[in-house]
């Protein structure tokens, strides 16, 4: 390390500004390679080991990444400064849908579809996206302090990455874990894909509830009696194949065997009993419509049902619905009422406030429709993610989302992981048109391998094709913790330590993690997992960017600097969730004022003597005494904080003991003490000593001020060396 304080341009003499500060300091911590693990100095045996929660490459710096970087960064350093071999691998995620949407919405404004660019002219305009703007979220990151060791950046659509993405899909696939079946799924008819449940976002709807007579057929025909079922949808009863009842529901228990003739369409079909069915829904009496509901397709798998389709993958009736073909469900939907109200059938109409669920992407209301996906089998795999939190190989904290977390795997199932878009890892299966059309249910006729089989097709002789569908974005971070390492860093650096996320990606990512290091590592991917909380508006409501409720913290960063950004961040974290309240931005700023303000009392009162970092001097004062036992106490406190987790009661601590113990009372105490010749010495080490201690102890907190008043009193030194790198006494 060879670098000039000078060029840092700092000047104590001067209110501390950040802007001139941070950016120098910065480049000085790239510049010494230090957060390449490979590249620290000294012997480091112990290792602490970080995967970065990957942002979105469309993504631009929230108070969640805020918060969840912060976080890991004080990590890092404080272990870093421990003597420990630490790394912290950093990434972002092709996020498919995201990314597509991004791309489509650009493009619309120009007047152009993706459908007349075609694929791969659109996958080109995606990585032309990327390029200019992928790398938005990386640069706020760094204005953060953020010490990721970028060396070892990847992203999961890079070429090495995504070789382990497919290959991970060829290994399951010939375990027998990954198979092809027709489920209903939720599909978003804009969108044109399937998505996971964990991808749904659920919006209060006022809505209706219509309660329709199902004539009971008596004596081989059409009677008087009836059986009565509420739907929100009674568009999708063009499709209903039975009737559900609970087998306990005493209103019904003598109906069950008999059949209904379904209005409109005159369809004989049975009444049936199913312990799923909610008897308080309603008249307790379902119409089970498997191809248009998932619990209604579980039901109809369990009692051995047809599957009718009467909506299309563009939201559209099909020609099973009859006269109603080609609308739109909401135009089906009126005509319907209508036609039931003209003809009897329909009893009442009552208003109803439920829940509808949603495409997190683009808020269409979603569709459940049957469809072809590739599933990958959840039963083995979920058992390896509980056993290794069960066996306390992986150890969740706080405790109560382990709860949360079980729960999700007991009631796990197969995971849908073909997505019907176009920017994503396109899935290692090979096909032939002419066997796909009729044949789809064989997997017999999908070769499944990384590359383009030598063998023509057997029937028509032509080479085969590529699926056009691709693989659910969480299928390729659930191998972030080991896809697209050196076998070097793989061997090194795997498994890692800790893991720092926020707790609505416990289950679609943390869980996927785990059963995926397991599977394919031999090994979790890291020991334990800190769930954060989620930064809330003032009045505790979700920050939202179209509501404007959203804070940015690159205006904070800007503004006061990352340090007091940070300060603000971590202060307010001591509880699960954070309530926004900006004067802690502030209070940061005064704070690093105060740091500032004091490092320049010692700086000018100790000018003739030389400090040497490793000197330990003794108390002849009482308030020498006070002050070293103090520094003792609160060093211990705060190493144990930090490695427990517990980040703002160590910050809080910290901010006391420097503000309370060494500004208002040694620093007051030694202006008389300097004074005095037989005290002059022995005061100045023991100002330069606290000082010292308190920017070690400040740093994985405040890293950029603490930095540049290190520098500052490397001036006499002729080998310069980097607070980030110091070890704490
Ligand atoms: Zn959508
Ligand atoms: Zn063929």
């Amino acid at each position: 390390m060879d670098f000039k304080a000078k060029d840092l341009e700092l000047d104590l003499t001067k209110p501390y500004n950040p802007q001139e500060v941070e950016q120098n300091i910065y480049n000085l911590w790239l510049e010494s390679k230090y957060f390449n693990p490979d590249a620290l100095p000294g012997k480091r045996i112990k290792k602490y080991i970080v995967y970065m929660p990957l942002p979105n490459v469309t993504g631009t710096l929230h108070m969640g990444h805020a918060l969840d970087n912060t976080l890991q960064d004080i990590l890092i350093r404080y272990f870093r400064m421990q003597g420990y071999k630490t790394l912290w691998f950093p990434g972002t995620d092709h996020a498919g849908i995201a990314t597509q949407y991004k791309v489509e919405k650009e493009l619309q404004k120009e007047g152009i579809s993706r459908f007349e660019l075609g694929r791969e002219k659109f996958i080109e305009k995606v990585w032309q996206w990327k390029e200019k703007y992928g790398n938005i979220i990386v640069d706020q990151l760094k204005q953060l302090g953020i010490s990721a060791d970028w060396s070892r950046f990847r992203f999961t659509m890079d070429e090495k990455y995504s070789a382990d993405v497919l290959k991970a899909f060829v290994h399951y696939y010939q375990k027998g874990l990954i198979y092809r079946g027709k489920k209903v799924v939720n599909w978003c008819p804009r969108c044109g894909t399937s998505l996971s449940d964990l991808e749904l976002e659920y919006k209060e709807e006022n809505a209706k509830l219509w309660y329709i007579k199902y004539p009971l057929k008596t004596k081989g025909k059409k009677g008087e009696e009836f059986i009565v079922v509420a739907t929100t949808r009674p568009e999708t009863m063009l499709g209903d194949v039975a009737v559900g009842v609970n087998p306990e529901d005493k209103r019904y228990k003598h109906l069950i065997g008999k059949t209904v003739f379904l209005p409109l369409v005159g369809r004989e079909i049975p009444i049936i009993a199913n312990q799923k069915i909610d008897k308080s829904f309603g008249t307790g009496a379902l119409k089970i419509t498997p191809a248009h509901d998932i619990l209604d397709f579980e039901i109809a798998e369990e009692n051995k049902l047809p599957l009718i389709q009467v909506i299309d993958e563009r939201g559209k009736m099909n020609e099973n619905a009859l006269k109603f073909k080609g609308l739109k469900t909401e135009e089906a939907r009126k005509l319907i009422v209508e036609e039931l109200k003209n003809k009897g059938y329909l009893l009442k109409e009552e208003d109803y406030k439920h829940n509808v669920s949603t495409c997190y992407r683009c808020g269409r209301n979603i569709e459940p429709i049957p469809s072809w996906q590739w599933f990958l089998k959840m039963d083995q795999l979920a058992k390896y993610a509980k056993k290794a939190v069960l066996g306390k190989q992986v150890k969740i904290y706080p405790k109560n989302f382990q709860k949360i977390y079980f729960n999700w795997l007991d009631n796990i199932k197969d995971w849908a992981i073909s997505r019907q878009i176009w920017w994503g890892h396109q899935l290692p299966v090979w096909y032939c048109d002419c066997q796909i059309k009729e044949n789809n249910k064989n997997n017999q006729n999908f070769i499944v391998a990384l590359k383009q089989p030598r063998k023509k097709c057997p029937v028509c002789k032509k080479p085969y094709k590529q699926s056009l569908e691709v693989l659910d974005t969480w299928f390729s971070s659930a191998l972030w913790p080991f896809a697209g390492l050196t076998l070097k860093d793989k061997k090194n650096y795997y498994p890692g330590t800790t893991l720092i996320t926020a707790r609505d990606i416990l289950n679609l990512w943390v869980a996927r993690m785990i059963f995926s290091g397991i599977e394919f590592m031999k090994k979790p991917p890291f020991q334990n997992v800190f769930i954060h909380g989620t930064v809330l508006t003032q009045d505790g409501k979700r920050m939202s960017k179209s509501l404007g409720t959203g804070v940015d913290p690159m205006n904070y960063i800007q503004n006061f600097g990352a340090d007091a950004t940070r300060f603000g961040i971590i202060w307010q974290a001591v509880s699960q969730d954070i309530r926004w309240d900006e004067t802690t931005i502030f209070a940061g700023k005064k704070f690093n004022n105060k740091i500032w303000n004091a490092a320049r009392f010692v700086k000018e009162n100790t000018k003739d003597i030389d400090f040497k970092i490793k000197l330990h001097p003794k108390p002849q004062t009482k308030a020498d005494q006070v002050i070293l036992t103090e520094l003792q106490k609160v060093q211990k406190f705060t190493k144990n904080k930090i490695e427990d987790f517990e980040l703002a009661q160590a910050l809080r601590k910290l901010y006391d003991f420097f503000w309370h113990q060494f500004c208002d009372q040694y620093i007051e105490a030694s202006k008389k003490q300097l004074l005095d010749l037989k005290l002059k010495t022995n005061t100045q080490l023991i100002l330069l000593y606290v000082l010292f201690e308190s920017l070690k102890m400040l740093h994985p907190f405040l890293p950029f001020i603490t930095e540049a008043i290190f520098q500052l009193f490397q001036d006499k030194r002729e080998k310069k060396e980097l607070l980030l790198v110091q070890k704490w006494q």
